[in-house]
């Protein structure tokens, strides 16, 4: 059979196959690797994997990549960024140094508010390209998709001007992006006291609006609604009512819960049906039970924590140990995580959440797709898949989580084709 591509003579073929659902519990070590591996690619899509001498038996092409004995692994999958924005937080960020923390910036003024006015004051251009050099950075690092949240507006027209950059951003760039509407990301100041109107606009007007852009955007045919449930952002009952408005107009959900203080959004996002719930810091062993029970996917993002200098982690080994399905993302963002590079939220998660390199792996491809609702398209090297693909330079894929901050990626293919080698 005629192919447009074989990659072959991989050192180890990291499949990372899952047979169609996340991974859990024992099977989060196992990244499915075929030794001497090569695959064969048509149409963008794997119709093959094997060893080399299989494939090369069973496929002909014209275009052969010699993965000369590296590792050949699916793209990186980030699951939980807030990419677009405008500015940087480098004063912040030096604050911080000296010992303030997230709560007192936030109360300060300043913190995620300084964001959202530069975000407010940007044209579409100016947050568009500013976003689009971080999407290189996160593409270096091997990232071909991306969730995306909007959340810097906190106002009708910068929210949906948000949503209009990511859509541009992901016409336009390698990385397929995957927009999360979340207006429910803070209080703007101009609603202080009167928390519960904003609440009302959410539900009564961004959310409706945010649903008609998107429907008007053919190719966009995933995508979310979230809502920041924590102490001096959303409270649990106002967190319901975003919820439910954003399920029944259609949107996929998402929640970022127990980061700082525990206030019961886990059960309740899991109750609504949320395809993850993210962060999960002070995350109850009740909680974990029935994220195990469920089909939401527990998103940590361990780079927030080392970013803050803090000892406590997310203790995502119990999770895994519990059976649930646990993704690790970026949180690519100006305040708490300005970090574009999977790999490096793998390396963290290591040694401080303690996964091996493995459950790592897994959680940064496989689970990381199920947890943005394309677990059945990638994530994993498994005939159907969109040929997302990465070639490292290294013959053992723990070396990406073991050596951090290097960069081993070597040849990037989006789709079948080639865009950097
Ligand atoms: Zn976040």
């Amino acid at each position: 059979m005629k192919v447009d591509l074989i990659i072959e003579n991989a050192a180890q073929l990291v499949t990372c196959a899952s047979g169609g659902k996340p991974k859990r519990g024992a099977a989060m070590t196992d990244v499915g690797i075929i030794e001497n591996g090569a695959l064969a690619i048509s149409g963008g899509k794997i119709v093959a994997v094997g060893n080399t001498k299989e494939i090369a038996g069973n496929f002909q092409t014209e275009n052969v990549i010699d993965a000369g004995n590296k590792v050949v692994c699916p793209a990186f999958v980030d699951p939980h960024t807030h990419v677009v924005f405008a500015g940087n937080r480098l004063n912040e960020f030096e604050l911080k140094i000296k010992g303030a923390d997230y709560l007192e910036i936030l109360e300060n003024g300043g913190g995620i508010i300084s964001t959202v006015k530069q975000t407010r004051e940007a044209s579409l251009k100016s947050l568009i390209e500013q976003s689009r050099r971080r999407l290189d950075e996160m593409l270096a690092c091997g990232t071909l998709t991306a969730e995306i949240k909007t959340g810097y507006g906190l106002d009708t027209a910068t929210e949906l001007k948000m949503l209009e950059a990511i859509f541009e951003l992901d016409k336009t760039h390698p990385i397929d992006l995957i927009p999360t509407f979340l207006p429910a990301h803070a209080f703007p100041p101009e609603f202080k006291g009167r928390e519960d109107e904003y609440v009302a606009l959410i539900c009564d007007e961004m959310l409706p609006e945010a649903k008609e852009i998107i429907n008007y955007q053919s190719s966009i045919t995933n995508y979310f609604a979230d809502v920041f449930c924590e102490k001096n952002a959303f409270n649990l009952e106002q967190s319901r009512r975003v919820l439910e408005t954003a399920k029944r107009l259609g949107f996929g959900l998402k929640a970022h819960v127990d980061e700082f203080t525990n206030l019961g959004c886990a059960r309740l996002a899991i109750e609504l049906g949320a395809t993850s719930i993210d962060h999960l810091d002070a995350t109850s062993d009740e909680e974990i039970a029935l994220l195990a029970a469920s089909q939401t996917i527990g998103i940590v993002t361990p780079t927030v924590n080392f970013n803050f200098g803090s000892a406590h982690f997310a203790d995502a080994r119990k999770m895994i140990d519990k059976h649930c399905a646990i993704a690790v993302s970026t949180d690519y963002n100006p305040g708490s995580a300005p970090c574009p590079s999977q790999p490096l939220a793998m390396a963290i998660a290591c040694r401080y959440q303690k996964l091996l390199p493995s459950e790592a792996f897994n959680a940064a491809t496989i689970n990381a797709a199920f947890a943005v609702g394309l677990g059945d398209k990638i994530g994993s090297l498994e005939v159907g898949k969109s040929a997302d693909i990465l070639i490292l330079d290294t013959n053992d894929y723990r070396q990406t989580a073991y050596e951090f901050g290097a960069n081993f990626i070597e040849t990037i293919i989006k789709t079948g084709k080639i865009i950097t080698r």
